[in-house]
């Protein structure tokens, strides 16, 4: 159970974000079922009912609150986990067309169920974001990809931007110590171009996100086996 309702929209207003009664409600069913599906399955660390709020639910959906993602726009949200950015985006935007995308299937048996819960509509794909953006079905395909936490600027680059239309973006969700420059060079390999990069601080700790804008289409031999991306980033 998440606080209650006031406390909760109290939460989300001081970060610039209208919660209304029947969003808070889709929230807290979240909240219940990530919380009982974590006793049997690894999803999250976070289970007190404020962190989940502040720290799982308030920190993705700040994604909205510093880019501006257009109507009906199709995301794809790679390594998401427990559905994190995008399933809170989802609910504050149901005119988001939403792909969630992760490597470890009893994270996607869990949103499978959690979308049913909450009458969410999304495409779920089990399998390595490095194998899937080979495919011609998902290549240069989406308006937006996302990722929160999976990995250096550099790597994510290379899971990420190969998802992107020409003219549409990658949004990275980061710590304050995570550095743009560090990824410039694969960057630009792969046909992006730094748009933004914004701080700011959610409950006085420090975030970052950082806008790629899709300038040209990625060389077809990206992204490289998981292999080699381990071994050496771009
Ligand atoms: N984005 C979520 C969040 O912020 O809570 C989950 C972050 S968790 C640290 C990283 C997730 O990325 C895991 O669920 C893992 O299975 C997934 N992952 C890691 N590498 C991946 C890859 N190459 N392709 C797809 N998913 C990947």
């Amino acid at each position: 159970m998440l606080p209650d309702f006031e406390i909760s929209r109290e939460k989300f207003s001081s970060c610039g974000i209208d919660l209304p009664k029947n969003l808070y409600d889709k929230f807290n069913i979240y909240a219940d079922f990530l919380v009982e599906y974590n006793e049997k399955v690894n999803l999250t660390a976070i289970t007190d009912p404020m962190e989940i709020l502040c720290k799982h639910f308030i920190d993705s959906a700040c994604l909205l609150k510093y880019v501006d993602i257009s109507n009906n726009s199709s995301l794809i949200d790679v390594g998401t986990g427990a559905g994190f950015p995008s399933v809170p985006l989802k609910i504050l935007r149901p005119d988001i067309r939403l792909t969630l995308l992760d490597s470890l299937n009893k994270r996607i048996d869990f949103l499978k169920q959690l979308c049913d819960k909450l009458e969410i509509d999304a495409e779920f794909i089990h399998g390595r974001a490095e194998d899937i953006s080979k495919m011609l079905e998902y290549r240069e395909k989406f308006d937006y990809s996302c990722a929160r936490a999976v990995a250096n600027i550099s790597t994510l680059s290379e899971l990420c931007i190969p998802f992107v239309k020409v003219g549409g973006s990658f949004i990275s969700m980061k710590g304050p110590t995570e550095d743009v420059s560090r990824g410039t060079n694969a960057i630009e390999i792969l046909g992006g171009s730094v748009a933004n990069s914004i701080d700011y601080s959610l409950f006085d700790e420090q975030r970052r996100i950082f806008v790629i804008r899709k300038i040209s289409q990625t060389p077809i031999k990206y992204p490289r086996n998981s292999a080699q991306i381990k071994k050496k980033s771009l």
